[in-house]
Order: C-alpha cells, then sequence, then structure tokens
C-alpha cells in the first residue's frame, strides 16, 4: 500500500507522510510519530489563563505561543513544540513577576513620598 484516501477532502496521500497535502488534514493511522497523538506535555494552558488574568498584555503573548505550541504538537513536530511551549510559560511567568512589580510599587511608593512630605 503506497496511497491512502483523505477522509475530509478524499485526496491520495502517500503513505509515508503524515498531513494530507491538499487539506492538511493528520491522517491518523501513521504511526511513524506516536509522541504527536495525545496531550503536548510541554505547553500548560492554566500558565495562559492566569497570565491573561494578572496581566492581560504579556497573557495574550502567553496564548500566542502557546497556539503555535499546540499547532506544532499536532503536527508532529515535537522539537518545535518544546520550544514554543517553553515561550508560553516564561511570558506567563513575566505576567507574574509584572504584578507582583506592581503590587509592590502600589504598596511601597505612598510610604516613600509619606516619608518625603513628612
Ligand atoms: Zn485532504
Amino acid at each position: 500500500m503506497t496511497a491512502r484516501q483523505c477522509p475530509e477532502c478524499g485526496g491520495l496521500v502517500a503513505s509515508t507522510i503524515e498531513a494530507c497535502p491538499h487539506c492538511g488534514h493528520i491522517m491518523s493511522n501513521v504511526t511513524s510519530d506516536a509522541s504527536s497523538h495525545g496531550e503536548n506535555p510541554y505547553n500548560s494552558l492554566g500558565w495562559v489563563i492566569l497570565a491573561i488574568f494578572l496581566f492581560w498584555p504579556l497573557g495574550l503573548v502567553s496564548l500566542y505561543y502557546h497556539i503555535k505550541s499546540e499547532d506544532n504538537w499536532d503536527r508532529g513536530k515535537v522539537a518545535i513544540a518544546e520550544m514554543y511551549g517553553k515561550y508560553s510559560r516564561r511570558f506567563a511567568k513575566y505576567s507574574v513577576y509584572a504584578v507582583l512589580v506592581a503590587l509592590a510599587i502600589g504598596i511601597f511608593l505612598p510610604f516613600l513620598f509619606l516619608g518625603m512630605f513628612a
């Protein structure tokens, strides 16, 4: 067997490639890369949601890399998925730091002013 029919568009797909060249459908009966199935271990949606709640500009950057990671994971590109997953988590942490810095300034700056004018 050298070619199969794509269930999405009906085009012929060589058995050696994992995605349909006509429509991009992932051929589920390809077992060459088992890790392309299941959950992406390099990505964490929890971090992205936390980041968006805390400081949305950095949260959106985190979400962007999260989507890129998921997309590459679905295509079986594990190394690229890992890279974008790390970026996603990094920007989520920046969001946490941004809120901590803002809180620190908000708490200590009034005392600084009181100290100056007292
Ligand atoms: Zn197709």
